[in-house]
């Protein structure tokens, strides 16, 4: 579903993001991007929905290298419709409410009124918000886990195959943010989609996610199973930012 063939990203300051990467990700899994700060998760992120492009290396999403889309504005815009993100803090439009924020997707694809506010109400009850409470409100007036149930409403609105998620938990209170996280888990089994899940918490990552990749500077350290990287960290980068290393 999603390919890094030997990605590197420099960026123009001639900052070194990426190494070489290359990870890849099956349809309907969930894969973790777990490391320390700075250490190139978002920039992966943004890499597979074109934020950011590759200095070389290619990223294939769904059989189709995505630098092709460059030429043609329409199939970056159908690229990014097939992604639903879910940015750090949430990122919703504060001067929208947050019935529009879920509904700028399908607004997007021209859907019907009608067919725009059923989903919205679809989206608020499987994500445990009112829609007649919660919708009309701005995202400031929400709890801080309000808001990011609705960026992950916002993020499956039109229904992409792919989610990808940086740090949709990180702001949160440890009891919102437990709760939210075997919710979102409780959803996903049912909805199945290819999760890209960026984070710095190793138990959100071993809990969420079916393959973790533990990046260190740029460079992939080892990709694995929750059980494969707690049985046999690869190093002692990896088994010191597991918190193992007292146990090995
Ligand atoms: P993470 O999400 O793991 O914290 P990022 O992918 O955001 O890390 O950043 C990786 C590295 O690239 C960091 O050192 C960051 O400072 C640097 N970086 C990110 N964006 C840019 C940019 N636009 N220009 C230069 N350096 C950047
Ligand atoms: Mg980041």
């Amino acid at each position: 579903m999603i390919d890094l063939r030997a990605v590197t990203k420099v960026y123009p300051d001639g900052h070194v993001a990426l190494r070489e990467v290359s990870l890849h990700i099956e349809r309907g899994t969930t894969v973790a991007l777990l490391g320390p700060s700075g250490c190139g998760k978002t920039t992966t992120l943004k890499l597979i929905n074109r934020l950011v492009s590759p200095t070389s290396g290619e990223v294939w999403v769904d059989g189709r290298d995505v630098r092709r889309s460059d030429a043609h504005r329409s199939a970056v815009v159908a690229l990014r419709r097939s992604i639903g993100y879910v940015v750090q803090e949430a990122g919703l439009f504060p001067h929208l409410t947050a019935q529009q924020n879920v509904e700028i997707v399908p607004r997007l694809l021209d859907w019907p009124e009608a067919r725009r506010s059923d989903r919205a109400k679809e989206l608020f009850s499987l994500l445990g918000l009112d829609l007649a409470l919660h919708g009309p409100r701005y995202p400031a007036e929400l709890s801080g886990g309000q808001r990011q149930r609705v960026g992950l409403a916002r993020a499956i609105a039109a229904d992409p195959p792919i989610v990808l998620m940086d740090e949709p938990f990180g702001a949160l209170d440890p009891l919102t943010r437990r709760r939210l996280q075997l919710e979102f888990k409780a959803i996903n089994a049912r909805l199945r989609k290819t999760v890209v899940l960026v984070t710095h918490d190793v138990e959100e990552a071993f809990l969420l996610a079916d393959r973790v990749a533990v990046l260190a500077d740029g460079v992939l350290a080892q990709v694995g199973t929750p059980e494969e990287i707690r049985r046999a960290p690869v190093s002692e980068f990896v088994a010191s930012f597991l918190g193992l290393l007292g146990d090995l």
